[in-house]
C-alpha cells in the first residue's frame, strides 16, 4: 500500500503548489481491474517541477527530466516509477508527425490519449483522493472489455496506436470496438503505418514481444494486415510465448524466417548486444558444422524449440581443438581447414567421439 501514501503526499504537495494532479493511463485502468502496477503516470494541471523536486527531496528519488514540457521519469527506491507530465492538448500538424503540444487541462489531456480504456483519471488531491474522473466512458470500456479510440482520426494522427490496439487487445482479451475495428481496417488499407519512421515501428514491435501474449498480438496484427509494416510475410508461431525474454523471442523468430533470418534481425535496428543470441543461432544453422565453441545454453534452448527433433550431436562443440591438430602434425593453414572438415563430419553424425575425431584427422594427412 506504499503507493497510496506516496501519491497522497504528492497530492498534498500539489495543493501547496496550487496545481492539480491525477494518476492516469495504465495505472488507473489496471487499478480498476484489481491490479496494481508500479508504473504510474501522473498528469498535472500546471507546472510539474515542484512535484518532481518534492519526490527527489522527500524520497531521495532519481529524476530524469525530458526536454520540453516538464516531463520527467522519477524512480523511487521502493520500485515505484512515476512519469510526470503536464496536462496538454495535442495538435497533429500532419498525419503520423509528432504532435504540437500546448498546456491545457485534464479534459484535453485525456482526449489526446489512445483508447478510452486508457483515459481514466484518478485524482490524488486531498479531499478527493482516488476519485475517478471518467470523462470518456472509460469505466464502461474496462468493465465490458473493449478497445475504442477516442475520436475517428486517432489512427490517422498516430498510427503507432494500431500496434498499441492489438497489444492491449491481446493482453486483456478485449476485442476492438466496432467503430474502432472499421477505422483500424481503413488505416491499414490507407497504409498509414508506412508514414511512421522505421524506429517507431520497431519500438512498437518490441513492445509486442515484451508481452506474455506476443503470439496472440502478432496473430491479430496479421489478421488485419498490420504485420506487413514490420516485416513482410513474417513467420511466427505460438512457441514464442514459451520464452520469457524479448532477446530469446527474436532469436526464435530469426530462425523461423529461414533464409531471411539475418535480414529480419538487421531490420530491427537493435544495438549489437541485443542481437548476439540471434546471430549465434543463425551462424550455427548456416555453418551446418559443429561449433568451435560450445553453444550457449540459451542458444541450445532456442534451437531445440525451433527444431525439437534436432540430433544432440549437431549441437555438440567440436571434439578437437587447434592444439590437438598441431599435436597430430598439422601446421599453419592446414589446421583450420582440417578442423573445418572435422566440424562438418561431426555435424553430419559421422564422428561420435574424440577417438573417432583423432582418426578422422589422421586420415586427412
Ligand atoms: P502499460 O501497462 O503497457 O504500461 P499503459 O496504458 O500505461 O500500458 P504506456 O505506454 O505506459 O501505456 O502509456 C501511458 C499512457 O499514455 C497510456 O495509458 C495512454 O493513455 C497514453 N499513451 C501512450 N502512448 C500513446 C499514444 N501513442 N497515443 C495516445 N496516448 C498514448
Ligand atoms: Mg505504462
Amino acid at each position: 500500500m506504499e503507493y497510496k501514501l506516496i501519491l497522497k503526499a504528492i497530492g498534498l504537495e500539489a495543493e501547496r503548489a496550487k496545481v492539480k494532479a491525477w494518476a492516469v493511463g495504465g495505472f488507473a485502468r489496471d487499478r480498476f481491474i484489481g491490479k496494481t502496477t508500479k508504473d504510474i503516470d501522473i498528469c498535472v494541471e500546471g507546472d510539474t517541477h515542484s512535484l518532481i523536486d518534492f519526490c527527489v527531496k522527500k524520497y531521495g528519488a532519481e529524476a530524469k527530466c525530458f526536454k520540453a514540457f516538464g516531463t520527467a521519469r522519477v524512480n523511487l527506491a521502493c520500485g515505484l516509477k512515476l512519469d510526470f507530465v503536464r496536462c496538454r492538448a495535442e495538435l497533429y500538424p500532419k498525419p503520423a508527425a509528432l504532435p504540437k503540444v500546448r498546456p491545457s487541462g485534464l479534459k484535453d489531456d485525456l482526449m489526446r490519449r489512445d483508447f478510452t480504456c486508457n483515459a481514466l483519471a484518478l485524482s490524488i488531491m486531498p479531499g478527493e483522493f482516488l476519485k475517478e474522473y471518467d470523462l470518456f466512458n472509460s469505466r464502461e470500456a474496462i468493465s465490458k472489455g473493449y478497445i475504442e479510440v477516442l475520436h475517428d482520426k486517432s489512427f490517422v494522427d498516430d498510427p503507432t496506436r494500431l500496434f498499441r490496439a492489438v497489444r492491449f487487445s491481446a493482453r486483456f482479451g478485449w476485442p476492438l470496438g466496432k467503430n474502432t475495428e472499421r477505422l483500424f481496417r481503413e488505416a491499414v488499407r490507407e497504409k498509414r503505418a508506412s508514414l511512421l519512421s522505421r524506429q517507431r515501428i520497431v519500438n512498437e514491435f518490441v513492445k509486442i514481444l515484451r508481452e506474455k501474449c506476443s503470439y496472440k498480438a502478432l496473430k491479430l496484427a496479421d489478421k488485419y494486415g498490420l504485420l506487413d509494416f514490420v516485416f513482410g510475410n513474417l513467420k511466427y508461431g505460438s512457441k514464442i510465448d514459451t520464452l520469457s525474454t524479448f532477446e530469446e523471442k527474436i532469436a526464435l523468430l530469426s530462425l523461423m524466417q529461414g533464409e531471411r533470418g539475418a535480414d529480419f534481425v538487421s531490420s530491427l535496428l537493435l544495438p549489437k548486444e541485443g542481437t548476439a543470441l540471434c546471430f549465434e543461432v543463425l551462424k550455427w544453422r548456416e555453418a551446418k558444422a559443429a561449433p568451435a565453441k560450445a553453444l550457449s545454453a540459451k542458444a541450445v534452448k532456442i534451437i531445440k524449440l525451433y527444431k525439437p527433433a534436432v540430433e544432440p550431436f549437431k549441437l555438440r562443440p567440436l571434439l578437437l581443438k587447434a592444439e590437438d591438430a598441431l599435436a597430430l602434425g598439422f601446421k599453419g593453414g592446414e589446421i583450420g581447414s582440417a578442423l573445418k572438415k572435422l566440424a562438418k563430419a561431426q555435424y553430419r553424425g559421422k564422428i561420435k567421439n574424440k577417438r573417432a575425431a583423432v582418426s578422422f584427422l589422421k586420415n586427412l594427412k
